[in-house]
């Protein structure tokens, strides 16, 4: 009988999507030859049969008898090495095991072992037909943002305007729609101001080399044309551009305004169908899609020809992961561009203190923009100083007069509370019986419509109690302001201008925030009511002041990094007054306006600010001076995390300051308990040994833990 031939390599480990940090082994199926690295498998594993990613093949263990692979999916790598690296370094410094991490990076199709192929993308247009719709005012509705589209819309952008996919099919029916292909109209770019232009001029030098670049300009310094012209000499050299930006920012405006520079782009965002994802990824992969405009995880694409990441509102909070793989986009497009040796820019009117600090460490180079492109002057901040006066739904005398000089000017107005509901405590005057949610250690918003009250931690409602639950007395009432008591207080002051609440729970979709916006575009006197939702990427042209009444919370946080949120988000807010001609001014309202960190915000800016505060962080041995990292836990038992957490301390060397265990500062959400333990490091290898050493530790089974490397905040 002849010798088997020897075979050096007969094992395939394979990573799966599972909460381990090891790889299994397996034998290929019978017959066949090992798959290759980067291919998918499919395998039995633990009585189940999951999609895996093969991440090398090795030579057999005399010691083990694996199980022979069930098919192997792909006959050739999907995952090209650039991707492949990534996915070790996301497992590596998020502390994440490897399957997991690839299967937050290919989609999800790919990981239910669909076959990798796309389809085309679905365009429909209008045609001359005109049919009869007086009885279909959705359709009509349609119809109508199609025309307002350029005559033609996608499958993703009917949906995500509101629309439902069989709506499409009943017009197509009908003959008023059919497929088609877009056209652009490509519009020149304008003159660069001499800010932009050197800008511009300097990152130029740079394509096809890793620099890292601080985009710092003012809200309305043009930032975004500085994007459009280095992007259009990235394509000019044949190569790709990826740009990321908050999921909230990620409006058909902005994707039209690429459009209109560079005709087709690819979008990626949570919106997509798990075909359209595919086809988005692919696309990127083999080269077809020149500028993909994506949020967060469209960092994790893959290209052909990468030359250049923007990442738009650096800043902003929706680039963290908070579960899972809890990643920063703005960090990986880092890592990336560094590995592919390509610029990057980083945009904000208010960087994040991370690469402010990054710039004055000389790893980042910081270009800055103080003036409005348009020439329009910026608003001026100023502080309303209420203490001892009295407020009406949550706005002083002085700004109300203030904001009846502007509304008699013709002007717009916006209001700004980070706050939904009516208000946020509801109490027994007589006995300081409190409306507390029964699973979190939280009150419940008072909320009007729909009246009741409701837990914005877990979602729990209760109907309105009369009498107090505990002395039963009728002295129930209402404490401290949210957007829905704002509206109704100024709908009753200003009768005749009409005020429009804009938060989650007026605008569930963007069908109607875009309508509204459009309301409010016209330029008529109104006042705008609303959160966070109105501080980013909107252009309000009409709207010349900007009051934030309720900023004082932010700044008297226990959680470290609440100032720089909450001066981002003042400085955003007032980035939308005063775009236009009309110049703008800004009011925040304060019971505190000693405060040296709203003082120096207020009187010298958003950079002076930052400066201060990254001092006090640095005294305080806090990021970004010193790296960090959470160790959460969450269980429905009430001390089980601490004693868990201690016990992981107890591991930890003394060359890392762990602080904790201690209930996180919202200790229960929806019945389950939560803990933490703080890891500060004097450099980032000493914080990765301590973390790698707690890889792989199982707690009890009814516990949750997770590593959470730079945290976002710290809730
Ligand atoms: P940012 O991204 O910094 O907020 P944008 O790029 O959106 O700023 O520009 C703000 C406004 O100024 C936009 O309406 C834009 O069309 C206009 N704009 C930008 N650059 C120029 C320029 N060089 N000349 C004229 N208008 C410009
Ligand atoms: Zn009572
Ligand atoms: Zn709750």
């Amino acid at each position: 009988m002849p010798n088997a031939p020897v075979q050096l390599e007969a094992i395939a480990r394979i990573a799966l999507p599972v909460p381990l940090y090891s790889a299994f082994d397996y034998t290929p199926p019978a017959g066949e030859n090992l798959p290759a690295v980067g291919a998918r498998v499919r395998v039995r594993f633990a009585h189940r049969t999951l999609i895996g990613v093969c991440v090398s093949v090795n030579p057999p263990d005399p010691h083990a008898a694996p199980k022979p692979l069930l098919s192997i999916l792909d006959a050739e790598s999907i995952v090209d090495a650039e991707l492949f690296d990534l996915a070790h370094w996301l497992a590596d410094y998020y502390h994440h095991p490897l399957g997991e991490v690839l299967s937050t990076m290919l989609p999800n199709a790919a990981m239910k072992g669909a076959e990798l192929t796309w389809q085309p993308e679905a365009l429909w247009q209008r045609t001359t037909l005109q049919v009869d719709l007086a009885r279909a005012p959705r359709q009509r509705q349609l119809l109508a943002f199609i025309d307002r589209n350029d005559g033609s819309a996608t499958a993703v952008e009917i949906r995500a305007a509101g629309f439902a996919t069989a709506m499409i099919d009943s017009l197509a029916h009908k003959g008023a729609l059919e497929p088609g292909k877009r056209t652009y109209t490509l519009e020149p770019a304008p003159t660069l101001t001499a800010e932009q232009r050197t800008a511009v001029a300097t990152m130029k030098t740079q394509l096809g080399n890793f620099v890292p670049n601080l985009l710092d300009g003012v809200t309305g310094s043009g930032k975004t044309e500085v994007y459009l012209q280095l992007i259009d000499l990235v394509l000019e050299r044949g190569e790709q551009a990826l740009v990321l930006v908050p999921e909230i920012a990620l409006t058909p405006q902005t994707v039209r305004r690429f459009q209109r520079r560079f005709g087709a782009t690819g979008v990626m965002h949570s919106n997509l169908t798990d075909t359209e994802r595919m086809t988005a990824w692919l696309r990127c992969r083999d080269g077809s899609t020149r500028i993909l405009i994506g949020t967060r995880s469209a960092v994790l694409t893959p290209f052909k020809n990468l030359g250049l990441i923007v990442v738009d509102e650096e800043h902003d909070s929706s680039f963290k992961q908070t579960e899972g793989l809890r990643y920063s986009a703005r960090d990986v497009a880092v890592k990336r561009a560094q590995t592919l040796g390509i610029p990057l820019i980083l945009g904000s009117a208010t960087p994040s203190l991370e690469s402010l600090h990054n710039v004055t460490t000389g790893k980042y180079t910081r270009h800055r923009l103080f003036s409005r492109a348009t020439g329009a002057a910026m608003p001026q901040l100023h502080v309303v100083d209420i203490r001892g006066q009295p407020l009406r739904d949550g706005i002083s005398q002085s700004l109300e007069r203030r904001i009846a000089k502007h509304l008699q000017a013709d002007s717009q107005v916006l209001v700004f509370i980070n706050r939904r509901g009516y208000a946020p405590t509801y109490l027994c005057t007589a006995c300081g019986w409190q409306a507390l949610c029964q699973r979190c250690d939280a009150r419940m918003t008072f909320h009007t419509t729909p009246r009741g009250l409701t837990c914005h931690h877990c979602g729990a409602r209760k109907p309105l109690p009369s009498w107090c639950p505990d002395c039963e007395r009728d002295a129930l009432v209402p404490i401290g302001v949210g957007t829905q008591r704002t509206e109704i207080g100024l709908n009753e002051r200003f009768p005749n201008v009409p005020v429009y609440r804009i938060d989650r729970d007026t605008m569930r979709s963007q069908r109607r925030l875009e309508a509204r916006l459009e309301d409010i575009r016209t330029g008529a006197p109104a006042i705008l009511v609303g959160t966070q939702m109105l501080a980013k990427g909107h252009h309000f042209p009409n709207v010349t002041l900007v009051a934030a009444i309720n900023a004082d919370a932010g700044f008297l946080s226990a959680d470290f990094k609440a100032p720089e949120r909450t001066a981002q988000l003042i400085i955003q807010v007032a980035g939308r007054a005063g775009r236009a001609e009309k110049p703008g001014e800004v009011w925040v309202q304060t019971l505190q306006p000693e405060n040296p960190v709203l003082k120096r915000l207020i009187d010298d800016g958003y950079a002076a600010f930052a400066e201060m505060e990254l001092e006090i962080r640095r005294s305080a041995g806090l990021p970004p001076s010193r790296p960090m990292a959470l160790i959460r836990s969450e269980t429905a038992d009430p001390t089980l995390g601490a004693t868990f957490l201690a016990e992981l301390k107890s591991s930890i060397g003394n060359d890392v300051e762990v602080l904790g265990p201690a209930p996180a500062p919202m200790a229960r959400v929806a019945s389950r308990y939560r803990h933490q333990l703080m890891l500060v490091a004097r450099t980032r290898q000493q914080l990765h040994r301590a973390l790698a050493g707690l890889r792989g530790r199982t707690g009890p089974r009814a516990l949750r833990w997770a590593i959470d490397v730079d945290p976002y905040d710290t809730f």
